[in-house]
């Protein structure tokens, strides 16, 4: 059974563990395809069993192609005296996503079209990617192009675009039912921290939880590059999909705002409902958002054709904050204890939808004599003697097949984690049944 949130007492523990393992990431330069991802997932495999697959480019997966595979070894921009005044090996936000390879010397003027800053934000080097339209580029702080001055400059992008594969994750958990639990993270970005590393590790670490602790459900895991890795996914293995109950898209869970849950395209399926309940019980700050086409890879499993009850976990979500696709999205933007929240969050949920289940009340007629019975008495520890009698009585009087636990807690406004015992406890006295 996975932790109650009160004993999951390494959550802080976790959350540096998780952000050790984004610092080994950070540096290594991801993109839809090429040796990042490959890299990235073979740190991993020394975390969790991930099986690593490998399509070819070409192959046709819905509307799109899987592209070309794009790897880059250097790339800079050399001022008339030989100094790298611009720097892949510095950062690897400095060259535009994808970009062709290039060798030349230009002027200023020739070379600022390439150039690509963000005035509103001075300091911080932007992330941009040109993945189907094939230019070159380079991201530079508002600032440093401030100081270029009109030079003959060398410019090279030491890049490829050949035929590869794209390379995505996955680890399968086998759990008692073949029903399935769907999670995903994006892998598919260079050194940015929150966005994709965060889901990377708190994923990873779920993997890590889940493996200790008997499962009801079957778990898959997918480390994916966005959009086009879940579309390919999805086309791949649309013949499984009728095993996934329940998803999650975990993304930009390390930063220090509060969660946010974006519900599926359904609105109503058991994991929003589970989130939901969750969030409400956790006395913290939090948000929940309506489905929308747009973010991440919920876009594709919530498309009307695949429509699967796939929410979002956030703190801050994607373009609320403004360290968002820039280079301050680093180490020091995300936050252990957060990450260590997040996955207390998605243990929880995962918590509700293992033990979500509709029992018969076997004495349905009056109340049964719970004194007799010494159900009063000794269950939930801390839990108070009143709100043990009204999870007893709740659970008692909607268990009739056609309620759920959560539809108990939900209607009672008792936290879960309490119906849960209630039940538990009536189960072993023989007044529920399955
Ligand atoms: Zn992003």
């Amino acid at each position: 059974m996975i932790d109650a949130p009160g004993t999951f007492s390494n959550a802080a523990a976790a959350g540096e563990a998780m952000h050790a393992l984004a610092t080994e990431l950070y540096p290594i330069c991801r993109s839809i395809t090429g040796n990042g991802v490959r890299e990235t997932l073979r740190r991993l495999q020394a975390y969790i069993p991930l099986t690593v697959h490998e399509v070819p480019s070409g192959t046709q997966v819905f509307d799109w192609t899987v592209p070309r595979e794009w790897n880059i070894t250097d790339a800079y921009v050399k001022n008339s005296a030989g100094v790298r005044v611009i720097d892949f090996s510095e950062c690897n936000l400095h060259v535009l996503g994808y970009s062709v390879p290039v060798r030349a010397r230009m002027s200023l003027a020739e070379l600022r079209p390439h150039l690509i800053t963000l005035p509103e934000q001075a300091d911080a080097i932007p992330y941009r990617t040109s993945y189907y339209n094939e230019t070159w580029g380079f991201c530079l702080t508002h600032k440093q192009l401030a100081s270029l001055p009109e030079d003959d400059y060398e410019v090279c992008i030491d890049s490829s675009l050949t035929d590869g594969h794209l390379t995505y994750g996955e680890c399968y958990l086998q759990g008692d039912a073949t029903e399935e639990v769907l999670i995903s993270a994006h892998v598919c970005h260079p050194s940015l921290a929150n966005d994709n590393l965060s889901g990377i590790v708190v994923a990873t670490f779920l993997i890590r939880h889940l493996l200790t602790v008997p499962r009801r459900y079957s778990y898959r895991f997918l480390f994916v590059p966005g959009t086009i890795g879940s579309i390919t996914w999805l086309a791949l293995n649309e013949a499984h999909l009728s095993r996934i109950r329940h998803g999650l898209v975990l993304a930009n869970v390390g930063d220090a705002g509060a969660l946010t849950y974006k519900k599926s395209r359904h609105g109503n399926a058991d994991v929003d409902r589970a989130a939901l309940n969750t969030l409400r019980s956790s006395g913290n700050e939090y948000d929940v958002r309506p489905f929308t086409p747009y973010g991440y890879d919920e876009r594709q499993f919530c498309s009307p054709g695949i429509n699967l009850p796939v929410g979002c976990i956030s703190r801050t979500p994607h373009g609320e904050f403004p360290e968002y696709h820039t280079s301050r999205d680093d180490l020091a933007f995300l936050k252990p204890g957060a990450l260590g929240d997040s996955l207390a969050f998605c243990l929880a949920v995962l918590r509700v939808l293992e033990g979500n289940r509709v029992y018969v009340n076997q004495n349905p007629k009056c109340e049964p004599h719970l004194g007799r019975r010494g159900l009063y008495r000794g269950f939930g520890g801390s839990m108070d003697s009143k709100a043990r009698e009204m999870a007893l009585l709740w659970t008692l009087n909607l268990a009739d097949g056609q309620h759920s636990l959560l539809d108990i807690s939900d209607q009672s406004g008792i936290p879960y984690d309490t119906v849960k015992v209630a039940a538990d406890a009536l189960l072993e006295h023989g007044l529920l049944k399955e």
